[in-house]
């Protein structure tokens, strides 16, 4: 039996996502640049964020040749950037958008797999860095252009570690419960007040450059490709999941 609200074969209209703004965090490689490429090809105008230009270019090139909406470039070291940074962004949001209608938290470092005992401090707080507190100051940041959208959604990425932990995943697995904390307050606090929902995505295993580097010794062929994931990320992104709210989702 599937328990969870996500459909198991959904069906994305073609149409899904015309007229919403999105915004994807590492928007230039694996999960995150499947994901702009999906948003808009359903017909959402996507604001790549990403931390090397050349990739950011690359998937803007892509969805300017398919004919979808023209995209938004947005270059953006999140381990450096400060709330200043995401307040630029959402004043060039709001002037240029109006609002924004969904925001898709993915951008993550993987950091050391290595015993707590062993695990290097400042590698430690990169982690932490990129995948929970800019997350919080992005989301922070953007929260007056969410409340400008009729409804929005907030999405933030996951991982079966960050539900259960597990030896050796340190920084990566805590900066994932973590996620889950700051996707449980977040929903809470707009559950009554706002059209704003707020979730997170476990993908699972997935054929990227990140699982890659988790997992040296095993074959990418066998893993599901990033494409073949889009259909939940479609369906919390569009009115279809509307009411759903504060919920740790699972692709699978
Ligand atoms: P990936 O292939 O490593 O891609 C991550 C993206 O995030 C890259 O585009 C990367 O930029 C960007 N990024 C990293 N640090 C950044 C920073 N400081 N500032 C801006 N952008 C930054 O990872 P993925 O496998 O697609 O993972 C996407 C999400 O799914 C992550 O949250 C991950 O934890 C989660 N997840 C993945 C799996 C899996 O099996 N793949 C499983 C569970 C959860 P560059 O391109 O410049 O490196």
């Amino acid at each position: 039996m599937n328990s969870s609200p996500i459909p198991t074969h959904y069906q994305p209209s073609a149409t899904l996502l015309s007229g919403r703004n999105i915004l994807v965090t590492g928007a230039g490689d694996g999960i995150g640049k499947v994901a702009a490429q999906s948003f808009a090809a359903h017909g959402a105008t996507v604001i790549l964020l990403g931390r090397t230009q050349e990739k950011l270019e690359a998937v803007y090139d892509g969805i300017v040749a398919a004919g979808h909406p023209v995209p938004i470039l947005y270059p953006l070291d999140l381990e450096l950037a400060e709330l200043a940074h995401y307040q630029l962004l959402r004043d060039s949001i709001e002037t240029e958008l109006g609002a924004l209608h969904g925001l898709l938290h993915n951008a993550s470092l993987l950091g050391q797999r290595t015993p707590i005992a062993d695990s290097d401090p400042a590698q430690w707080q990169r982690v932490m860095q990129v995948n929970v507190t800019a997350q919080m100051l992005l989301t922070r940041a953007m929260l007056p252009v969410l409340e400008n959208a009729d409804s929005a959604s907030v999405v933030f990425t996951s991982s079966g570690v960050g539900r259960k932990g597990k030896a050796y995943w340190g920084a990566y697995a805590v900066s994932k419960f973590a996620t889950e904390g700051l996707m449980q307050v977040l929903a809470d606090e707009l559950e009554n007040t706002s059209s704003t929902r707020v979730n997170s995505l476990n993908p699972g295993g997935t054929r990227t450059a990140m699982r890659a580097a988790a997992y040296p010794a095993e074959d990418p062929a066998t893993l599901p490709t990033a494409a073949s994931i889009m259909p939940a990320y479609l369906y919390l992104m569009g009115d279809d999941s509307k009411g759903i709210n504060g919920q740790a989702l699972s692709v699978r």
